[in-house]
């Protein structure tokens, strides 16, 4: 229960609202309670009138409002007919300012959950973005999206029906036993009796409903995930034949959730009947008792119909007693996860007082080592590596040697765990995150192109939005214009869903289009052109080398550009520099970087006719 405190600052952000909705709640229960009075006061009224009746004893204590309702009415000396037709409508009256005060309980306290699950809202998404690689390498994104989705809606059940129920249940509880122990402190004991239990009750049949509901959602999490899977995957099914096996298993899976819908479903079934029994019982108990003790003394019918009505009146918010405790309890489990995450500090980080001036400079790897935090593979073993302001830097290496963990270290996506990494001699962990970021372009290896048009795409970087020629300029560079023409509203065509309208080759320059339009300082192409053919890479590298002059640029790949003259050509071997220098010294070398070269003259020969 103690996760739900995090919750306070909300209530207290909108305390105003929250008090106005107590208030509400205790009024409209007020006047839930004059209904009774004046019902028994009608009926002690008519059974005075009945041959044979009992004179009224000492007149019964009522609450303020009604006491001077009664005296009011037995001084205006009204015939019996216009009391009870005043009594009627003054019963008919309270109800309607009940519901009129009800519609405003609702309208603040219900509406200051939607408030808070706003802010909620907006704060996990705020917090998830402050969040670094590694916290999003260890979890996965369904559950991030669930405890955004999920939990907080669980949490909104608390902060808005749970507390409004409860609120009710005790200002409601409060009104009818103070007025049923002012009457008859033995009759009110015997008639609350079973109140307790048909509130346990309740609370144990609601649980097992939960239980099972909540197996159901992760079933049908199971379900969605598996066909999410099967359309998104589509082509390989249908490559491999494998639709009705597929179909099998999505079969099997929906069987189970259908077996546990349908025993819910049963459960359900029970909870409502067994809850009007329980009223019932109350009802019965009231009325055999009270009717027993009416026997005796009948002046006392006006009271037995009284508290039949506030137990009918207490049965709905004591029945509730078990759904607010189990809402509690899940929302206490959600705000527990969503604490789990809100407590979770990014381990990257600012300095106190960062350094925000532009990034520039010579860029120096020094005796860099980084082992991945969650796998505890080494990926880099005292890599050191000077690269000079406006060198084009090439980085070779075998799969798997460490040339990303390179770029992501420069980005600080990670921090390295010896070592350190300099721009300009700073130390980049003293360089503003953000200035840092803005000045590096990283066109990563696995592209990922947003749902958005294709210049929302490019101009992705760019603060202020772009105007269209610099777009149209970056395509140009990355040789994509062409192309972008070319669909059905050339630049203001939607990419979909991890842009799956467009070719592997189109992604990646669109993705290059993306780095350039920034103008960085420094930019790391890694593996960005795999997907696209000789000529195309030929084009790409030719307009590279005319953006590229200024600037610093490190360029990862699996092949050699033969066109482009490099500053600096690294080859890596398991995290360290295994050969470093120009083409002509790494031939001489007759290394990794020969060989590869050799090979790949000899494939390009074999490709012309
Ligand atoms: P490729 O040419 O295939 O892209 P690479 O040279 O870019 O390979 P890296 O991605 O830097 O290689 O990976 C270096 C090592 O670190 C590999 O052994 C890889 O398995 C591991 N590795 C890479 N990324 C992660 C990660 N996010 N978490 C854990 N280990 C990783
Ligand atoms: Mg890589």
């Amino acid at each position: 229960m103690k996760h739900l405190a995090t919750l306070n600052k909300y209530f207290w952000k909108y305390r105003k609202r929250f008090f106005i909705g107590i208030f509400f709640v205790m009024g409209s229960n007020y006047f839930a309670v004059m209904a009774p009075q004046i019902t028994g006061f009608v009926v002690n009224l008519v059974q005075q009138r009945l041959p044979g009746a009992r004179p009224a004893g000492s007149r019964p204590v009522h609450d303020r409002l009604v006491d001077w309702f009664i005296t009011t009415v037995q001084s205006a000396h009204l015939s019996f007919g216009w009391i009870i037709t005043i009594s009627c409508l003054t019963i008919l009256l309270s109800a309607i300012i009940r519901g009129i005060l009800m519609f405003f309980m609702r309208q603040t306290i219900i509406v200051m959950s939607r408030h808070i699950e706003f802010d909620q809202k907006n704060e996990i998404y705020t917090h998830y973005q402050r969040l670094d690689t590694h916290f999003y390498r260890t979890h996965s994104t369904g559950d991030l999206m669930n405890r955004m989705t999920e939990d907080v809606s669980r949490v909104r059940m608390f902060t808005g029906p749970a507390v409004m129920y409860l609120i009710n249940l005790v200002s409601l509880i409060g009104f009818c036993v103070v007025n049923m122990l002012r009457k008859d402190v033995h009759l009110t004991i015997l008639v609350l009796a079973p109140l307790p239990i048909l509130a346990a009750t309740i609370y144990f049949v609601n649980s097992v409903i939960n239980k099972k509901s909540e197996k159901i959602q992760a079933l049908l999490s199971d379900l969605t995930t598996n066909a999410q899977e099967s359309f998104s995957g589509i082509r390989v099914i249908k490559s491999f034949a494998q639709e009705k096996a597929m179909l099998g298993f999505f079969r099997k899976n929906s069987e189970e959730y259908k077996k546990n819908a349908v025993g819910l479903a049963k459960v359900e079934a029970i909870y409502f009947p067994s809850m009007a029994l329980m009223i019932g019982i109350s009802t019965l108990v009231t009325i055999m008792i009270g009717g027993m003790q009416a026997l005796q003394d009948s002046s006392k019918v006006g009271l037995i119909v009284e508290f039949v009505i506030y137990i009918n009146l207490l049965t709905f918010p004591v029945s509730a007693i078990g759904w607010t405790a189990s809402m509690i309890q899940r929302a206490a489990a959600s705000q527990k996860r969503l604490n789990e995450f809100l407590q979770t500090e990014p381990t990257i980080v600012n300095t106190s007082d960062p350094l925000t001036a532009k990034v520039s400079g010579d860029i120096l790897f020094k005796d860099v080592s980084f082992t991945y935090p969650h796998t505890g593979i080494r990926a880099l073993e005292h890599f050191n590596l000077k690269i000079r302001k406006g060198d084009k830097v090439l980085l070779l290496g075998r799969t798997g040697s460490g040339k990303s963990t390179i770029a992501q270290l420069l980005l600080r996506f990670y921090d390295p765990t010896g070592g350190n990494i300099e721009i300009g001699s700073t130390d980049i962990k003293k360089i503003e995150l953000k200035t840092l970021r803005e000045q590096i372009s990283y066109v990563q290896q696995d592209v990922f192109l947003f749902s958005d048009s294709v210049t929302g795409n490019i101009s992705f970087g760019l603060a202020t939005g772009a105007n269209r020629d610099t777009v149209e300029q970056a395509a140009g560079f990355s040789s994509v214009h062409k192309e972008i023409l070319g669909f059905s509203n050339g630049y203001e065509t939607m990419i979909g869903e991890r842009g799956v309208t467009l070719s592997g080759g189109q992604k990646q320059r669109i993705s290059i289009a993306r780095a350039l339009i920034k103008e960085p300082e420094i930019i790391v192409f890694d593996d960005c052109l795999s997907a696209v053919d000789a000529k195309t890479e030929h084009e790409i590298i030719g307009n590279l080398y005319r953006y590229l002059h200024d600037k610093t640029a490190i360029i990862i790949t699996h092949r050699i550009f033969s066109s482009f003259r490099f500053d600096n050509i690294i080859v890596l071997e398991n995290g360290s520099v295994s050969e470093q220098g120009s083409h002509e010294l790494l031939m001489a070398n007759n290394g990794y970087y020969a060989e590869l070269y050799r090979l790949q003259l000899t494939e390009e020969k074999a490709e012309i006719p």
